[in-house]
């Protein structure tokens, strides 16, 4: 174990649309020591999320402290009755190689600490497909948008986290699955390894026509992950009665504070007659957790869910992979391992 802990901080809340190189300072400080019911756990993952801006520029993350995120560790040092040293866990240590878990720490509500099993699937799943990315992608597509045989899906950011997984459940329930996204080489992933039905890529000139193509029966549901001008070529191929899940609307999070992207997307969808549905994915844990596990566990251990990680190493790697993300850079989800995973050895 080291003797000091790192970790990445906000050099001063955000006042830029998007994170540069003065956006972030690496700092040290004692590795937290754990109090009765608590643990002591090794960052192995660190996963990097689109609304992890939103937390930097709304003053959720505050500078000084480790920048929030979702976390795949092992247990160094428990005092947490069932759990022992070289557990794995997912937690929430942040952009931090060392964190506590267990009582009195923070932590958003629906992001409960739980042990892992690595004979049960890889770890970083936890942080993914059977974690919060297969939650949103289930809540939005089968139980907002109830996808079914003979609708017409779109999918927008379709090779990334939530999307590869949103267009894959629509697929086994047998709908006709378009998916949006940038690279051709994103797209070419989208149809050949996840067996979307067609895939077109809004960097083309011709991408509205090219969807209008792709959608010749329309769009009966939308799975809304970006906004703008993807939204704007969707809308006019909405079927009376379509239904839309607004997710995540990434081409808007460096827009300046006072627009509402999200009230007005919703506006313009609904003067069209859509039903549409705003995701909140903590308000699905409860309800249907279980269920997703029970549907994408077996799916992904099986090969029948395909689903592409985008892992960069080094602790130092963080901000630049951040900011890679929120303008398409990455392939697959992504996450960073910040420390060895013993589950590949
Ligand atoms: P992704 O892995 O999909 O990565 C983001 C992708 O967005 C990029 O790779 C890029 O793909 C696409 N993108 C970025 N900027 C633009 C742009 N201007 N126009 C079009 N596409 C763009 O991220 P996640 O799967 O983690 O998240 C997807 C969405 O889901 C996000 O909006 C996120 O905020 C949301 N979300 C919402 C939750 C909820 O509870 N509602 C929970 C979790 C996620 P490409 O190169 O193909 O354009």
């Amino acid at each position: 174990m080291a003797d000091v802990n790192r970790y990445w901080t906000l050099a001063d809340r955000p006042v830029g649309a998007w994170p540069d190189a003065d956006t972030f300072e690496l700092r040290e400080g004692p590795i937290p020591v754990p109090a009765q019911g608590q643990a002591l756990t090794r960052t192995i993952y660190v996963s990097l999320d689109p609304y992890q801006w939103g937390y930097k520029r709304s003053g959720a993350d505050k500078p000084g402290q480790p920048c929030h995120a979702r976390t795949v560790s092992q247990v160094v040092e428990s005092r947490i009755p069932g759990l022992e040293a070289g557990d794995f866990v997912f937690n929430t240590n942040g952009w931090s190689l060392y964190g506590l878990m267990g009582e009195g720490t923070s932590r958003p509500a629906y992001m409960v600490p739980r042990k892992l099993e690595p004979a049960q699937g890889r770890i970083s799943h936890a942080v993914g497909v059977l974690g919060m990315l297969g939650l949103t992608a289930y809540a939005g597509m089968i139980v907002q948008c109830g996808a079914k045989a003979g609708d017409t899906v779109v999918v927008s950011a379709a090779s990334g986290g939530v999307g590869q997984i949103a267009g894959q459940l629509a697929r086994l329930r047998g709908a006709r699955v378009v998916g949006v996204a940038g690279r051709p080489e994103k797209c070419r992933f989208v149809t050949e390894t996840l067996g979307f039905d067609a895939c077109v890529s809004h960097a083309s000139p011709t991408f509205a026509q090219d969807l209008a193509a792709a959608c010749p029966a329309g769009i009966d549901v939308y799975f809304e992950n970006v906004g703008g001008p993807v939204f704007d070529a969707v809308l006019p191929l909405f079927n009376p009665g379509a239904r839309m899940t607004i997710c995540g609307l990434i081409s808007h999070y460096g827009d300046a504070p006072g627009g509402d992207a999200r009230a007005e997307e919703t506006a313009r969808a609904q003067a069209r007659g859509v039903v549409v549905t705003n995701l909140f994915v903590g308000d699905y844990v409860e309800s249907h957790h279980e269920a997703m596990l029970a549907e994408l566990g077996p799916a992904v251990a099986s090969g029948q869910v395909k689903y592409l990680e985008d892992v960069r190493t080094g602790f130092e790697a963080i901000p630049a992979a951040f900011a890679d993300m929120l303008k398409g850079g990455n392939f697959g989800k992504i996450l960073v391992r910040v420390s060895e995973d013993p589950t590949l050895a």
